[in-house]
């Protein structure tokens, strides 16, 4: 069956005892008392390094968020934003995914209001007959497994979901997933950074901020060391890198398969008053969602070969192509004009599994890198900061550890 893949085709203060002790995972050596600093460093402020600092600040620990860039201007800030199980082919990771889902709802509670969260439900509506099949038969799969799935004949969803479809049999199936939701990844991790420091945590970004060195002895962490020559004793460091937490790992002697796969990222102005899509919407190979008043997110299915991570000229004919895709299925989106275009890059273990939790063998540090880390993010967060604090991880995390 056809992945979605997201359009993708290539490839506290110092010196306090912490209110729990820092956890060595379940398979690392007894701690060291005599270490008492409760101070974490969260290496990484995309989504899910942030959310992670979130509940770890919000427990009382010393929490600093670093990252070498602005906050979500990794993979984050590129990304679809789709809170969303329904790619996930094997069982277990389709259960984290919608225990990610149900996080969510969790998390928009609690941080009230919560703009950047839109549990609008989305649809999927592919044309080609082959495409169509599997996607006929992704449905029945979902259903089974007691997913909100269903295939709606596309009048009803003209009627009520989606109008402006450019339907030619209202009899045509046009997929509905009621409980998915989506969120404006940069909006969403901005509030989240601002909820750590609301805690009590301390945010440190730019480049002086990269992390450069991590200080491990009698195989545990000790220190951070950042870009601008900084040293900071720490008792754990979380590596929520994205695609350079293969740099981050080598820096306490660990290699991790991260593989760095890249998509085309738009964004595109419509006239004002034109918002044509009311939720997340795939038609045939784009992907596409509302981006605030006036503008649309595309990510479509291209082959970008060889291109450098970085903005595309707007009038690249790979753009040109996806705009023009997207008008012929929803007619009002013609005349949208590209505003921004970007190949990026986001992290993909290289068994396509995510990779959560404590390391053995190196007290004190824990990793967080996946793929789907949107939809994750909040549930990494709850699960990561328990672990770190010596409680057990949450249970559907035990096949996507680090040493698996
Ligand atoms: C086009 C596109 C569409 C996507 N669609 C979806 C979707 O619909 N649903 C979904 O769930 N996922 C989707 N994803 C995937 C998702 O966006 C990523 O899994 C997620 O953003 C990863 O977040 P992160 O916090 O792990 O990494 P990042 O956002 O990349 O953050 C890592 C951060 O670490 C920092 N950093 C790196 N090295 C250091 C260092 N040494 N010191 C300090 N800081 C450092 C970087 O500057 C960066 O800010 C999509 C991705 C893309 C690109």
């Amino acid at each position: 069956m056809e992945r979605m893949n997201f359009g993708r085709l290539s490839a506290g203060r110092a010196g306090e005892m912490p209110k729990t002790p820092i956890s060595r995972g379940p398979d690392t050596p007894t701690p060291d008392t005599r270490h008492s600093s409760p101070r974490v460093a969260v290496i990484g402020a995309g989504i899910v390094g942030a959310a992670v600092a979130l509940r770890l600040a919000e427990k009382g620990v010393e929490t600093l968020l670093l990252d070498g860039a602005e906050p979500g201007s990794g993979a984050t800030g590129a990304s679809l934003g789709g809170v969303t199980a329904r790619e996930q082919t094997r069982r277990d990771f389709f259960e984290l995914c919608v225990a990610g889902m149900a996080e969510y709802r969790r998390l928009a509670w609690k941080l009230a209001p919560a703009p950047w969260y839109r549990a609008d439900g989305s649809l999927a509506w592919v044309r080609e007959p082959a495409g169509a099949a599997a996607l006929a038969e992704r449905v029945e799969r979902l259903r089974e497994w007691g997913y909100a799935a269903e295939l709606l004949p596309a009048g009803r969803v003209l009627h009520d979901l989606q109008p402006g479809l450019a339907v030619s049999d209202p009899e045509a199936l046009v997929a509905w997933f009621s409980e998915e939701a989506w969120v404006e990844p940069l909006a969403m991790t901005r509030r989240l950074v601002e909820g750590v420091r609301n805690a009590g945590g301390r945010v440190l970004t730019g480049a002086e901020r990269e992390v450069v060195a991590i200080e491990v002895e009698d195989a545990r962490v000790r220190s951070v060391r950042l870009g601008g020559g900084q040293a900071i004793p720490v008792s754990a460091v979380v590596n929520a890198a994205g695609v350079d937490a293969d740099r981050v790992a080598a820096l306490v002697g660990r290699r991790i398969a991260v593989t760095a796969p890249v998509s085309l990222a738009l964004t595109a102005e419509l006239a004002e008053g034109r918002d044509p899509l009311r939720r997340p919407l795939r038609v045939d190979r784009v992907f596409t969602r509302p981006d605030g008043p006036g503008r649309v997110m595309l990510v479509p299915q291209v082959d970008l070969g060889d291109d450098e991570i970085g903005p595309l000229p707007l009038d690249d004919a790979r753009v040109v192509e996806a705009l023009a895709l997207a008008a012929e299925a929803v007619p009002a989106l013609a005349g949208a004009r590209a505003a921004s275009a970007d190949v990026a890059a986001w992290p993909l273990m290289a068994d396509g599994l995510p990779c959560v939790g404590a390391v053995p063998g190196i007290e004190g540090y824990f990793e967080a890198v996946t793929d789907y880390g949107v939809t994750l993010a909040a549930l990494i967060g709850r699960s990561l900061a328990d672990e770190v604090m010596g409680q057990a991880a949450n249970a559907l995390f035990a096949p996507f550890r680090p040493r698996r």
